[in-house]
C-alpha cells in the first residue's frame, strides 16, 4: 500500500498549495521513491474543459484527453509522471459515480448518503488511483501526495475532508500525514500568526491533525513566529515549515530540504521501511544533482531574452500557464533569462486605435521590439485579427515565431489572405461564410471520448519524406514520429494545401506542412523554409514539456530569439540527445468511429455551444 501525503489549505486560497504538494512529491522522489498524485477539485463540474481560461485558468490536457485542472501539469512537470483523467477528482465525478450505482441498485435498497456513500466511494477511488503505474519503471507507486483544492471549512470540501478523516484510519496513521499549507500576512510589519492558528483549530475540529504545517509568507520566516505557530497550533517547530517568496518556484523543493521536510516524513512515515533499490537511489541521486544544477543556473541568468505572447486571454495569466512553464524550461536550457510581453490580441487591431489608442500603441511598441512572437491557443473569434497582423509582422520581418492550435490557424489564415491572393480566407470557426474557408471544422468523434467532438489527447505527428533538414525536425531528435496533445476541433483545410505550399506561386520558399496525422489528411505542423524560426503546430507541445526537458518548438523558438548561433547550436545538440518525456504505453491510435452515434449532431451542437461559451 502507498503512503500518502494530504496536502490541505487554509486562510486563502491561491498561496503556492499545489507548488508546494508537487515539490515535496519532488523531494520524496530524489530519495529513490516512486511518486504519484491526485487533485481534488470540490466543484460540481465533471471537469475542467468547460471552464473559461479567463476565470479558472488554463484547462490542462493529459495523454488519455482528460481535461483537467491545471495543478495536474504541476505535479507532471515536477514529478515527470504521466498520469491520467482519474488523478483529478471533483465533486461532480464523485456525484456521478454515486448516482450511477444507485440507478443500478448496487445499493440494494439502502438510503444512500453522503456519509457513508459518498465519502466510501471518495476513499475507494483514491485508493485505486493512487496504485496506478505513472513513471517509467511501470510499478506502484510508493507515495500518493493528495491535494485537496480549496480551503478548509468551504462547503464545497466538507465530503471530502470528511472522507480523508476516515482514510487515516482506513490505511493507518503511519501511512498518513497531513500537510496543511497556510499564510502569515505581515500587518505594521509584523508577521501575524492568528490566521494560522484559526484555521489549523478548524483543521482539528474536523478531525484531521497537521503534522507539517507549511507557512507562506513573503519575507523568510522569523524564528519567533515559527515558536508562536508551533506553540499555538500545538505542534513542534521541527514541523513548522517556512515557505516565503522566492526567485522562482523551482527553489521551493530545496527550501523545504533545508528545513528537514524529508527528514522529518522519513520518520513519520517510516519510509525506510520501503526497499527502492540501488537502482532507485541512483535515479533519485540523479534527479537531485540535476535539479540543484538548474536552479543554480538559474540564479546565474543575465543576459536576457524578450518574448512577446499575443493572446486573447491575457487578464488572466493562468491562461497560459503551460505556455509559460514551458518558455522557462526552455529559456533555463537556452540560458537566458525570460522575460514575457502580454499583448491583448485585439488592442493590436485597427478599431483599438481609435477606442484605446494608449492600448494601441503599447501593443505595437511590445511587437515590435519583440525577440520572438508566440501566438497560442484559443476559442471564439474575439482578438483574432490582432493574431493574423502579429503573425504578419512575425512573417515579414523575421522574427522567431511560434504558433500553437489557434496560433497555427491563424498562421495559415494570415498566409492564405497575404501571400495565396485568398483575401476573405479565415476559419469556418471564425467566420462561417467565407468563400476561402482555410480551417474547417474537422471533429474527431472516439470511441474512447464518447459524445465529444474534441481532437484530445496524445496523437502521433509523422514527418513527411525529405523533411530531414528541417529545424522542428531536428529539435524532436530527427524521429519520423512524435507525440503531442491536442485540443481542437478544426483544422487545416486539406483541400487547400497544396495552393498553400505553392504560395505566391513565384518564390521557392515559404510554408510547408511537414508533419501530418497517420492519415494524411489533418496537417499538424508547419514551417517556414526561409525564416529564421516560423514554426506552429496544430497540438499543444507546452502540456509535455520538463524543466530537466524541454519541449523541443518552444527550444527552438527560444534559442531563435536569442540567437542564430544558440539556435544552431540546440540543434545539433537535440539531433543527438532528445529523448520523449512519454512512457511507450501511451503512444496508442485512436481509431474514429464513422457516424456511429445519432446523437451526434446534437452533441456537437453542445460542444460548439459551450466552446462559444468560453470566449
Ligand atoms: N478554436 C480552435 C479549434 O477548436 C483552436 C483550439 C485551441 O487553440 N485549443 O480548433
Amino acid at each position: 500500500m502507498p503512503k500518502y501525503i494530504l496536502v490541505c489549505g487554509g486562510v486563502i486560497s491561491g498561496i503556492g498549495k499545489g507548488v508546494i504538494a508537487s515539490s515535496t512529491g519532488l523531494l520524496l522522489k530524489t530519495t529513490g521513491l516512486k511518486v504519484t498524485s491526485i487533485k481534488i477539485d470540490p466543484y460540481m463540474n465533471i471537469d475542467a474543459g468547460t471552464m473559461a481560461p479567463t476565470e479558472h485558468g488554463e484547462v490542462y490536457v493529459l495523454n488519455d484527453g482528460g481535461e483537467v485542472d491545471l495543478d495536474l501539469g504541476n505535479y507532471e512537470r515536477y514529478l515527470d509522471v504521466t498520469l491520467s483523467k482519474e488523478h483529478n477528482l471533483t465533486t461532480g465525478k464523485v456525484y456521478q459515480r454515486v448516482i450511477e450505482k444507485e440507478r443500478r441498485g448496487d445499493y440494494l435498497g439502502k438510503t444512500v448518503q453522503i456519509i457513508p456513500h459518498l465519502t466510501n466511494e471518495v476513499q475507494d477511488w483514491i485508493e485505486r488511483v493512487s496504485k496506478l503505474p505513472v513513471d517509467e519503471t511501470d510499478e506502484e507507486p510508493d507515495v500518493c501526495i493528495i491535494e485537496l483544492g480549496g480551503t478548509v471549512g468551504d462547503i464545497e470540501s466538507a465530503p471530502f475532508i470528511e472522507a480523508m478523516r476516515q482514510f487515516q484510519f482506513r490505511v493507518g496513521h503511519e501511512n498518513f500525514a497531513v500537510l496543511h499549507v497556510s499564510l502569515i500576512p505581515v500587518v505594521g510589519g509584523e508577521q501575524k500568526t492568528k490566521p494560522t492558528q484559526a484555521t489549523v483549530r478548524d483543521l482539528r475540529g474536523l478531525g484531521l491533525f497537521p503534522d507539517l504545517i507549511a507557512c507562506r509568507c513573503e519575507k523568510e520566516l522569523e524564528r519567533s513566529t515559527m515558536d508562536k505557530v508551533s506553540m499555538f497550533c500545538h505542534v513542534s517547530p521541527a514541523q513548522v515549515m517556512g515557505v516565503h517568496n522566492v526567485q522562482s518556484t523551482y527553489h521551493v523543493p530545496l527550501l523545504l530540504q533545508d528545513q528537514g521536510l524529508v527528514t522529518y516524513l522519513q520518520t513519520r512515515l517510516n519510509l525506510s521501511s520501503i526497499d527502492v533499490g540501488d537502482r532507485g537511489r541512483a535515479r533519485g541521486q540523479s534527479l537531485m544533482t540535476r535539479w540543484k544544477q538548474l536552479t543554480s543556473g538559474h540564479d546565474r541568468l543575465f543576459e536576457t531574452v524578450s518574448i512577446v505572447l499575443v493572446g486573447k486571454y491575457t487578464s488572466m495569466q493562468d491562461s497560459y500557464m503551460s505556455v509559460v512553464k514551458a518558455l522557462e524550461h526552455a529559456s533555463m536550457r537556452v540560458g537566458r533569462k525570460l522575460t514575457i510581453q502580454w499583448v491583448e490580441s485585439s488592442h493590436l487591431e485597427p478599431e483599438a486605435q481609435h477606442e484605446d489608442p494608449v492600448k494601441y500603441h503599447d501593443a505595437w511598441k511590445a511587437l515590435c521590439s519583440a525577440g520572438g512572437i508566440l501566438v497560442p491557443g484559443g476559442f471564439g473569434v474575439r482578438g483574432t485579427e490582432g493574431m493574423i497582423v502579429a503573425v504578419k509582422w512575425a512573417r515579414e520581418h523575421k522574427v522567431p515565431f511560434l504558433g500553437i492550435c489557434l496560433g497555427m490557424q491563424v498562421a495559415v489564415i494570415e498566409w492564405a489572405r497575404n501571400v495565396c491572393g485568398m483575401a476573405d480566407a479565415n476559419s469556418s470557426e471564425l467566420d462561417p461564410n467565407t468563400t476561402h474557408p482555410a480551417v474547417i471544422f474537422m471533429p474527431e468523434i472516439s470511441k474512447t471520448h464518447l459524445g465529444g467532438t474534441m481532437r484530445l489527447g496524445l496523437r502521433p505527428t509523422i514527418f513527411q519524406p525529405s523533411t530531414e533538414n528541417a529545424k522542428i525536425r531536428r529539435l524532436y531528435g530527427g524521429e519520423e514520429t512524435v507525440w503531442e496533445r491536442h485540443r481542437h476541433r478544426y483544422e487545416v483545410n486539406p483541400e487547400l494545401v497544396e495552393r498553400f505550399e505553392q504560395g505566391d506561386g513565384k518564390s521557392t520558399g515559404g510554408l510547408k506542412f511537414i508533419g501530418r496525422d497517420e492519415s494524411g489528411q489533418r496537417m499538424q505542423i508547419l514551417e517556414m523554409d526561409d525564416h529564421p524560426y516560423f514554426v506552429a503546430l496544430q497540438a499543444h507541445p507546452e502540456f509535455c514539456s520538463r524543466p530537466l526537458n524541454p519541449s523541443p518548438p518552444f527550444l527552438g523558438f527560444l534559442a531563435a530569439a536569442a540567437g542564430q548561433s544558440i539556435l544552431a547550436e540546440h540543434l545539433q545538440r537535440n539531433e543527438k540527445e532528445y529523448r520523449p518525456p512519454h512512457p511507450e504505453s501511451s503512444k496508442t491510435l485512436r481509431s474514429p468511429v464513422e457516424a456511429a452515434d445519432p446523437d451526434v449532431e446534437a452533441k456537437i451542437a453542445a460542444d460548439v455551444a459551450r466552446a462559444n461559451g468560453r470566449e
